[in-house]
């Protein structure tokens, strides 16, 4: 938290929150392990909007997710009100699905206050009232892991003042990175079969860049959470494809967080093991240079695999074909030919180890 932060109770009271379970509107009874209550932020005014909180059976971090902080965005809203209902297993899910009320009933993205994702400038106070609430919200909770749910009519091309969908947008650090990509790689390769609309990934505008101001920015930057602002393409897709996409990646993302001991949650994947290496055949002649030389007739060469070199495990055969035929001749370490007059012999040395992998050497000596 920045030091520049507003004392946090003004900002619950200036809110309109209680959250000491006085607002509290709604407890799931299930028989679900997870259990859900709700309260509202600046109840009584036309940006009252539904704040649900999900608590895992086991413990765990904490994950926010909010969407419509732009009216017109609707997969981003619609998929936060599906995960609001999700049955977690661990941690805690607060969700604030509809964070702009006004902009969400008018179709429009900024709504009746201004664009509400420039009013969170990093190490200063929200800009607005309806800023300031979903901020205080932030401040009780202390997310680790924060999720903005938004669309764009264009896809992203590098810039961010342009077309941004289908793009993953994190916050620095290692763990951020790492579960953008894996979200992304993960939605791309199971959930997109046209490759013009795999998700991308992209970085965070630095504080005096535009665009600022964002709430991802700020939960980043002042609250010290991995932030994660999922767009996705507004047009040419169904709306049931988008909210799928959302929802898959902001599961992929909160995997180790809500879902811990699911099997469907990521895990590291496992040392590969090390790859079998083969043995090495090697030929060495007595005379030594009889590769080198052209021969006398009726010359016998001592051929020897001794020198060969076993993989990763022992060389449990050599083989030699002396003619070049392709058949054996002769088996074990030690060998030799007399040869004849006016040939080539081609000599193949084939070692085999306690595996079964091969490796083939080839001398020819010559009374040519
Ligand atoms: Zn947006």
């Amino acid at each position: 938290m920045s030091d520049t932060n507003y004392p946090r109770r003004a900002v619950l009271a200036m809110a309109g929150v209680a959250l000491g379970g006085a607002s509290l509107i709604r407890a799931t009874g299930s028989a679900n392990a997870a259990t859900r209550e709700s309260f509202l932020l600046l109840e009584g005014t036309e940006h009252e909007t539904e704040v649900f909180v999900t608590q895992g059976e086991a413990d765990g971090p904490t994950v926010l997710v909010i969407g419509g902080i732009h009216g017109n965005e609707t997969a981003g809203y619609e998929a936060a009100a599906e995960i609001a209902e999700w049955d977690i297993e661990s941690g805690t899910l607060v969700t604030i699905p509809r964070a702009n009320e006004v902009a969400i009933s008018n179709d429009s993205r900024i709504g009746d206050g201004g664009d509400l994702n420039r009013q969170f400038p990093t190490g200063e106070e929200p800009t607005t009232a309806l800023a300031r609430a979903i901020w205080s919200v932030v401040e009780e909770y202390e997310p680790t892991t924060v999720l903005d749910l938004h669309e764009s009519q264009e896809i992203y091309d590098g810039s961010d003042l342009d077309g941004v969908g289908q793009t993953v947008f994190h916050s620095a650090g290692e763990k951020a990175t790492r579960d953008a990509e894996d979200a992304v790689n993960f939605v791309n390769n199971n959930y997109i079969d046209d490759s013009t609309y795999n998700f991308k990934l992209g970085g965070f505008s630095s504080p005096d860049t535009d665009p600022s101001g964002l709430f991802v920015h700020k939960a980043a930057r002042d609250a010290g959470a991995d932030a994660f602002l999922v767009e996705t393409l507004s047009t040419d897709i169904a709306l049931d494809t988008r909210i799928e996409w959302h929802s898959v990646i902001t599961r992929r993302v909160t995997g180790e967080e809500l879902f811990a001991g699911d099997e469907s949650t990521p895990t590291p994947t496992p040392e590969p093991e090390p790859k079998p290496e083969p043995p090495t055949a090697r030929i060495t002649t007595d005379p030594a240079n009889a590769t080198d030389v052209t021969l006398e007739e009726d010359t016998t060469v001592q051929l020897d695999a001794s020198g060969s070199e076993a993989g990763s495990s022992e060389i449990v055969k050599f083989a030699w074909d002396l003619t070049g035929d392709g058949a054996t001749d002769a088996t074990g370490a030690q060998t030799s030919l007399t040869l004849g007059e006016c040939q080539k012999y081609p000599i193949v040395l084939t070692a085999t180890d306690a595996e079964g992998m091969t490796d083939t050497t080839e001398i020819t000596l010559s009374t040519l």
